[in-house]
């Protein structure tokens, strides 16, 4: 019997607690509770439908992605604060973010504002190859590691202005800005692909800050919606 537990153990590693019967880490089983719960009641409730989106914001472990005094606050229905003044948005704007984006295996994705990297992880959950750029050098840094630590292996953080974009990766199907901008960096919407979308928080860090989707045609014409307020810290110039 114990042979055979090894030996299946062996094969089966992540299964491995369920056959010994020894408890798993009491981390890992509430995170993926309150996980689950999230997509529930935060996110498939408000309207959120797209698959690939909701498999993504059930496989990211949001938590490793905040300080850890913060992490039993990691699931909530709030953005959290993740040093040098910055913040990781709450789940249902990360969610209905990556929706608009239609997300999609081998689309080529720019992030402006890597932050914790917990949105270009879901980028690549959902199949993205992401390029995100970071200002704050003491962000990226970490950010990089982590993602590089979880097995985000199809993301690529660089220390950079993001008003740039990312001419030598780019066309991109999809740009996604997670700070918001006084107005739409040109680069950025030069950098989309024909049929491109680009998901932008437009407006002051004291007015209002609106949701803006950009689309590019097949001709290259543009077609701006504004789609709901919302709240971000201000997309900034100058390394740091
Ligand atoms: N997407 C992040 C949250 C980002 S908060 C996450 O999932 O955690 C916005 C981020 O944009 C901050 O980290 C801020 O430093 C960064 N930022 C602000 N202006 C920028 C710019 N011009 N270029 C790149 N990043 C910028």
């Amino acid at each position: 019997m114990k042979h055979r537990c090894s030996s299946y153990l062996a094969l089966f590693p992540l299964f491995g607690a369920a056959v010994t019967g020894s408890p798993r880490p009491p981390q890992a089983d509430r995170a993926t509770t309150e996980r689950l719960e999230m997509v529930r009641t935060q996110i498939a409730a408000l309207g959120v439908s797209d698959t690939a989106t909701l498999r993504a914001m059930r496989t990211v472990p949001r938590h490793e992605f905040v300080p850890p005094d913060l992490r039993r606050q990691a699931y909530g229905d709030h953005p959290l604060p993740i040093g040098h003044g910055q913040t990781i948005s709450q789940p249902y704007i990360v969610a209905y973010m990556t929706e608009l984006l239609r997300p999609h295996r081998g689309m080529r994705v720019l992030e402006v504002g890597t932050g914790s990297g917990y949105q270009a992880a879901v980028l690549a959950e959902a199949g993205a190859t992401v390029y995100t750029v970071e200002i704050i050098g003491a962000l990226a840094e970490p950010a990089a590691d982590r993602l590089r630590r979880l097995g985000y292996t199809t993301v690529t953080v660089r220390h950079a202005d993001g008003h740039a974009g990312w001419p030598e990766a780019a066309p991109f199907d999809a740009v996604i800005v997670t700070a918001a901008a006084g107005y739409i960096p040109p680069a950025l919407v030069e950098q989309l692909r024909p049929g491109g979308r680009l998901v932008i928080p437009v407006g002051s860090i004291y007015g209002v800050q609106n949701l803006v989707l950009v689309e590019k045609g097949a001709r290259g014409e543009i077609r701006t919606e504004t789609l709901l307020p919302v709240r971000f810290v201000p997309l900034v110039s100058g390394l740091r």
